[in-house]
């Protein structure tokens, strides 16, 4: 970082930096958030959690507490992050089904619609009867079989089929005339059959969705049915993935490329394929990183070299680390308290980061009490040159309450920081 050098009265010379960074950095810590936990004495896990690394970002930085959407919304991981990227989601928001086929890889076009698949389990009487299909672990085979076996050339239509982690996936369909306001065929619970897609609203598009959704499925049984994997399955005593469910149909929209909407470029690191389709859908790019998971046992410190290594090049690296989430779905405090001290020793090294603001939040609250997101405002904490500090001492939910950024909303954030880089743009004379 370029040093002033400043004359003091004192006569000692001292260095200070240059005040302005040129860089950012957002660390959304899924589902962080939390509401006081009966196991934790009435505390929050961020409040229970040692957590050195967190709350020394927050003694030197300005604190808040915000509405990633607004009061008392409570968002979903994808909208969520779409307004943290300052996308509107009442306006940008066009389902999960396309962001999730964005996420594995499928590259999505306005107008094409999009899907997000669980491999099933078949019984031969035609009722589902287990809807993660033993929590397969690659159905890549699967799907490239679906891939090159399914033929929906006669309606005209191209579908693309991915597998993403475990035992779901995405499929897309390229063609004209298609609607995207159809039912599911998941039942959402076992021991019952699939249910028939239809279209909800009548038109002619959904009617044309409709009946391909019910052409792929068909095809795409037979297929599996004979795979060599469902069989070696069936040999083993495992559970056949032997049937796609899809849910989540929405029309891919076009978004504003991040380059063009802030004249700065980007990246997004996430194993969760929905937050890394998100980024690409607005144009960052994605970085890999090996044995990332979105689970406990992410490695999160590859996560952050990552992100140090990105920032060299880029001016915006957007990293989603999902565990703690996972454990305010399954209520668990303590190993959600667990996990929260493992993320603060994985970011030390960004103790040292030079020339980037970092941004500290949470993309909603997940509740251990709740065991599902809720609309509590997150903490927020952003570091780095420039930052007019506060009092505030703790990285927690009533602690950064008390915070110089008061209560913002999340659609403020990037703006916020696109500020202190000075790359916000005047508004008036
Ligand atoms: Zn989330
Ligand atoms: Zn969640």
């Amino acid at each position: 970082m370029p040093l002033l050098t400043v004359q003091h009265k004192s006569s000692q010379l001292q260095t200070y930096p240059s005040m302005t960074a040129r860089k950012i950095l957002f660390l959304v810590l899924d589902g962080i958030s939390d509401r006081p936990c009966p196991e934790l004495a009435g505390k929050t896990p961020l409040q229970a959690a040692k957590k050195p690394n967190l709350d020394a970002f927050t003694r030197e930085g300005v604190c808040g507490i915000m509405d990633t959407i607004a009061p008392g919304v409570r968002p979903g991981s994808d909208t969520a992050h779409l307004a943290l990227l300052g996308y509107d989601p009442r306006t940008w928001y066009t389902g999960r089904g396309p962001l999730e086929c964005e996420g594995t890889g499928i590259r999505m076009e306005p107008g094409m619609i999009g899907f997000r698949c669980n491999y099933a389990t078949l019984s031969t009487d035609g009722c589902i009867t287990d809807r993660r299909a033993g929590r397969i672990h690659d159905t890549t085979a699967l799907s490239a079989a679906i891939q090159s076996g399914v033929d929906l050339s006669t309606s005209g239509v191209e579908f693309f089929l991915r597998s993403g982690a475990g035992h779901r996936a995405a499929l897309a369909f390229r063609g004209k005339g298609l609607g995207h306001c159809v039912s599911s065929n998941d039942p959402k619970k076992e021991g019952v059959p699939p249910l028939t897609i239809r279209a909800v609203k009548q038109t002619q598009k959904d009617k044309k969705t409709a009946v391909i959704c019910t052409e792929f499925v068909k095809q795409s049984i037979a297929i599996l049915a004979d795979h060599p994997i469902n069989r070696d399955r069936v040999k083993q005593g495992l559970s056949p993935a032997n049937v796609v469910l899809m849910r989540g149909a929405g029309e891919m929209g076009h978004f504003e490329p991040f380059a063009t909407k802030y004249g700065i470029s980007g990246s997004v690191i996430s194993a969760a394929s929905l937050i890394a389709g998100i980024g690409t859908a607005v144009g960052l790019h994605r970085v890999h990183v090996d044995g990332i998971t979105g689970s406990q046992d992410s490695n999160l410190a590859g996560k952050i070299t990552a992100a140090q290594e990105e920032l060299r090049s880029q001016d915006f690296v957007l990293v989603n680390i999902k565990g703690a989430d996972e454990s305010g779905h399954d209520g668990l405090a303590r190993q959600k308290t667990t996990f929260i001290e493992k993320i603060d020793a994985a970011i030390s090294p960004l103790r040292t980061l030079q020339d980037t603001i970092i941004v500290i939040c949470a993309d909603h609250s997940t509740p251990c009490t709740v065991k599902d997101h809720s609309a509590d405002p997150v903490p927020v904490v952003i570091w780095g040159e420039g930052v007019r500090t506060d009092e505030v001492i703790r990285f927690d939910e009533n602690s950064c309450a008390q915070g110089g950024l008061n209560r913002i909303p999340g659609s403020s954030l990037l703006l916020i920081a696109l500020d202190l880089i000075n790359r916000s743009r005047k508004y008036g004379a």
